[in-house]
């Protein structure tokens, strides 16, 4: 999927993960972007969206040997759903886990915030670890009813602790 990338698009990876989680974590974060450029500093949407990422995956239960894509900008975004052949019949979609390369697409602008009126960050991020967490049961990980339920649950235990109760 990763080399599939559309030119004009550039990924580029980042071990950024060094410092915020134990060495032996393995979870990767890379970026695509529509305008990065080699030898040019990363785009400052694509580091916000990272540490948004790895906030949310200090907060909630996260896999060992995984991969995070996150697409920077709206266009990458666009160009990363087509490539991995990402269409709910024309829902949107902001994003995806395959579980079978232990891969999760994701959209740097709801990770940024900019969809909070309908995704929050934290709910993304949520729903996306709920469906590698559920891949270990025999509950069926491609249940979204299932995965929607285990992250709303992680969702509301986390601000149950916010309010000290
Ligand atoms: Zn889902």
């Amino acid at each position: 999927m990763v080399q599939r990338v559309k030119s004009g698009t550039t990924l580029f990876c980042l071990f950024v993960l060094a410092l915020a989680f134990p060495a032996h974590a393995q979870v990767k974060i890379a970026y695509t972007s529509s305008h990065a450029k080699a030898g040019q500093p990363v785009p400052s949407e694509c580091i916000e969206a990272g540490k948004s990422l790895v906030t949310q995956l200090n907060r909630f239960p996260r896999p060992d040997n995984w991969t995070f894509i996150i697409a920077c900008d709206a266009k990458a975004w666009s160009n990363l759903k087509a490539d991995a052949g990402l269409s709910f019949n024309g829902l949107d979609v902001y994003g995806a886990t395959n579980l079978k390369n232990s891969t999760t697409l994701l959209s740097g602008d709801t990770l940024r915030g900019k969809d909070a009126s309908v995704l929050t960050p934290e709910h993304l991020v949520a729903h996306e670890l709920a469906h590698i967490v559920l891949k270990n049961y025999t509950i069926r990980a491609d249940n979204e009813q299932q995965v929607e339920s285990l992250a709303q649950g992680w969702l509301s235990r986390k601000t149950s602790t916010q309010e000290g109760q």
